[in-house]
């Protein structure tokens, strides 16, 4: 059963084997191109396309994400790579925003998957918590909740302004990544599904979460599905990161958690998503940023990028191929060759060949 994305939980035909690579900004490029490099070993068969979407182009021809090349994306890729976006050249972040979100919403990329694995006791913050503890994964909605920009401002800069921001909740949207992650639980031979909100303070859109959570959850008798409140659920994280295997969220919250996750489980250099649209194309990104500050100099963390790939390989079919990529990774991490911020003194190229010399041997 695949065990890394949540994108096989429907029958369907294999997506096509073609991944298109957007570097974008900063360490995204440095990052990337070590992912592709273990995708070209293990899959030489795939074809990798890149294009040229980012800061660059965006400074120089105004370009962020062409409607021509969003249906591309759709109809003639099966995975989208992903680097990061962000330059301090675009202060508003208009290109990230417009490329990043323009994707999830677009393409309706409503689940945004996480997994929360810590892969070595030794990148671990918390005493006690070691890899049999810190081993779940996140489902966060990604295409509606407090993110769709709704709302206003009224009298602004004035002593009585007002700003609203209005949290969207569709039954459509809260059932199905309520489903997603219980499909997930039941492929992947999970016992529990634990849902998240704030209906004691959130009234009316968190609710529905509890409602369709009773409904979609009876769907399910052989999981056990609970509830808690997301302070309740911060903390627990905390204290016992072991009480969870699949955890499902809004938009917002799921925000937050999944970066106290990626805590949990070693740092951003770590720590890898998937945005997916069961059924069809799946965006794949490190869950860092462009890291202005380092980037340039050859020593960020690759390993994201490349827990990436195995993502990928693993939604387009090849889930052996995806387990051997946590397997190297792990391996990376018990011997020590890691990067700089991880203690180690390799650099973003030498991390990627200590990769790629145990994945050949
Ligand atoms: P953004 O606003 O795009 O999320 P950011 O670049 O300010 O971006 P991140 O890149 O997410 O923030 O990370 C914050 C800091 O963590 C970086 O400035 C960098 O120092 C460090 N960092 C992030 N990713 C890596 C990595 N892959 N390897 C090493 N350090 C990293």
């Amino acid at each position: 059963m695949p065990t890394h994305t949540a994108s096989t939980h429907t029958a369907r035909v294999l997506p096509l084997p073609r991944v298109a690579l957007l570097p974008g900004d900063g360490i995204g490029h440095e990052v990337l191109a070590e992912g592709v490099r273990v995708l070209q070993l293990l899959a030489p068969d795939l074809e990798l396309v890149s294009f040229d979407l980012g800061a660059d182009r965006y400074l120089r021809d105004g370009t962020t994400l062409p409607d021509d090349v969003l249906e591309q994306l759709r109809t003639e890729f099966g995975a989208i790579f992903v680097g990061a976006f962000g330059d301090p050249r675009v202060p508003t972040s208009v290109h990230a925003k417009e490329i990043l979100l323009g994707m999830r919403f677009r393409l309706d990329l409503y689940v945004n998957f996480r997994p929360i694995r810590l892969y070595h006791d030794r990148y671990g913050p918390l005493r006690g918590k070691g890899t049999e503890e810190t081993n779940f994964v996140v489902f966060r909605e990604n295409t509606e909740g407090m993110y769709t920009g709704i709302g206003g401002q009224f009298k602004r800069g004035t002593e009585d302004e007002i700003a609203i921001e209005q949290e969207v909740n569709t039954r459509k949207g809260v059932e199905r990544i309520l489903r997603a992650a219980f499909e997930w639980a039941r492929a992947n031979g999970k016992a529990k599904v634990c849902m998240s909100d704030k209906s004691n303070a959130m009234r009316h859109g968190h609710e529905l979460w509890q409602r369709v959570f009773k409904l979609v959850a009876a769907e399910y008798p052989e999981i056990k599905a609970s509830h808690l409140y997301v302070d309740v659920l911060a903390m627990r994280m905390v204290q016992a990161p072991e009480s969870f295997e699949v955890v499902v969220t809004n938009n917002l919250f799921g925000d937050i958690i999944t970066d106290l996750g990626a805590a949990l489980a070693g740092g951003l250099g770590l720590a890898a998503s998937a945005n997916i649209h069961p059924g069809g194309v799946a965006m794949f990104e490190p869950v860092h940023g462009s890291a202005p500050d380092i980037a340039g100099q050859g020593i960020a963390n690759p390993f994201a990028a490349i827990l990436c790939t195995g993502m990928i390989l693993d939604h387009l079919g090849r889930p052996a191929l995806g387990r051997r990529v946590e397997d190297t990774i792990r391996r990376c991490l018990d011997q020590g060759q890691v990067t700089r911020e991880l203690g180690g003194n390799l650099s973003t190229r030498e991390a990627g060949d200590a990769v790629l010399n145990l994945l050949s041997h």
